[in-house]
């Protein structure tokens, strides 16, 4: 299947200069939703993923159903104040702004083997800031899993050794 026919560029969103690479099309076609999401499970389940870590918002439309695909389960990593219980935080850099995420204390067993989840690798400061809130938890991050890999901003990099899966590259 040829997932790029349905991931739409969208010029100058949310800023100028922005090539937005917009996944809705792709997640409004059931049968080019569930296998994307499959292709990323057959990875975590390599993996041994026991609990699939996203941030929001697209972060949960990608590791929702891959959690619910490996019968794994899933922690979301959220915005500045938005959990209700005890949380641990991290301020990280966008590709556009800066940003805390925050994630409940208590949502990850020391050990647990992770796989970190999101629409998007960009710069991989999103990526690196939810890695690092899994880590202070203890946490074992086996692997990350993504819909789109923009290369020439090397996010990749940005994750160090970690075994990063992406479905389509730009
Ligand atoms: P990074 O932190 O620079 O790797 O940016 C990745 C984060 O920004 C992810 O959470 C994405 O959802 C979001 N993001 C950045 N660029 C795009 C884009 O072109 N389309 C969709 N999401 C994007």
């Amino acid at each position: 299947m040829d997932f790029k026919t349905l991931i739409r560029e969208i010029p100058d969103f949310p800023q100028p200069g922005i090539l937005f690479r917009d996944i809705t099309p792709l997640l409004a076609d059931g049968e080019a939703y569930q296998k994307a999401i499959n292709k990323l499970a057959v990875f975590a389940k390599e993996k041994g993923a026991e609990l699939i870590v996203g941030p929001e918002a697209r972060g949960y439309v990608v590791g929702a159903p891959l959690a619910y695909a490996l019968t794994a389960g899933f922690v979301p990593v959220r915005k500045k104040g938005k959990l209700p219980g005890q949380t641990l935080a991290v301020q990280y850099g966008l590709e556009y702004g800066n940003d805390v995420l925050e994630i409940h204390v208590d949502a990850i067993q020391p050990g647990q083997r992770v796989v970190v989840a999101d629409d998007l690798l960009a710069t991989g400061g999103t990526m690196s800031a939810t890695i690092d809130l899994v880590k202070k938890l203890g946490g074992n991050v086996v692997g990350g899993a993504f819909l789109i890999e923009l290369m020439e901003l090397g996010g990749r990099n940005k994750l160090g050794d970690l075994d990063v899966f992406t479905l389509v590259q730009y």
